[in-house]
């Protein structure tokens, strides 16, 4: 299985021993706002971290640790210039298959412009944070960026049932966050099971909130007795090794 969107740096060593237990192969671990990002330095520490530390504890469990750099619309600073232009050369790390993740979280003008800015950079699929709050409001100023940008491979990231009908139309991937405030397994399964053509990745947002390390497994696990073997397949495994491994 492949968890797409994770923060491993947030989470124990034993998280990485219990995916690794339940048949999660890969793992995508993004850049996020751990901590207070007074200054470029800290955003660009927290890259160097996620390359060099998390790839190492998910060897140990026999978990290979993907990595995805961008500037989060929670860790926009006074310096994001100074972090825009040092991410090319973390870009070329070979750990690093993936922009993000990136988006809006209050639909600002600075929020828009650092999105747009990561969009543009070409090769590398983009993992799109859409907020809780104003959700569909937020996901169609998103969509129409993505558009405007014409930004290929792209994740809309934490759908739920009141949102997949516009990440749908979008014909994007559609990231199924399985997680207590957002999606639930069972909404996972059902949305998987009644739109047999999207390409869905299924992840659990591991971070400092409550979650769940077996989230994937348990979308995997619920659809295989239900009879949905191969759905399950290609939303657990297959469309994340599509997109971010090739
Ligand atoms: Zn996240």
């Amino acid at each position: 299985m492949f968890d797409t969107h994770t923060h491993m740096d947030t989470r124990p060593f034993e998280d990485f021993e219990l995916m690794g237990v339940a048949g999660v192969t890969d793992v995508l671990t993004l850049a996020h706002d751990p901590m207070r990002m007074s200054t470029a330095d800290v955003l660009v520490d927290h890259f160097y971290k996620l390359i060099y530390g998390e790839v190492r504890r998910g060897a140990e469990n026999g978990v290979s640790v993907h990595v995805g750099l961008g500037v989060h619309p929670r860790s926009i600073n006074d310096q994001v210039d100074t972090t825009l232009a040092a991410l090319p050369d973390y870009l070329e790390h070979p750990a690093v298959v993936a922009i993000g993740e990136i988006g809006l979280e209050r639909c600002t003008d600075v929020e828009e412009r650092v999105f747009r800015r990561q969009l543009g950079i070409d090769y590398y699929p983009k993992v799109i944070h859409t907020p809780r709050r104003e959700k569909r409001e937020a996901l169609e100023r998103i969509i129409a960026i993505v558009d405007e940008v014409g930004a290929k491979d792209v994740v809309i990231d934490h759908i739920d049932p009141s949102t997949v009908d516009i990440a749908l139309e979008a014909g994007a991937y559609v990231g199924l966050t399985v997680q207590p405030g957002k999606a639930s397994v069972r909404d996972a399964v059902e949305l998987i099971i009644e739109y047999a053509e999207a390409k869905f990745v299924v992840n659990s947002d591991l971070s400092a909130q409550r979650s769940d390390c077996l989230s994937v497994a348990r979308v995997m696990h619920a659809l295989t007795i239900e009879g949905y073997a191969d759905r399950a397949y290609k939303a657990c495994v297959q469309n994340g090794r599509d997109l971010f491994l090739r």
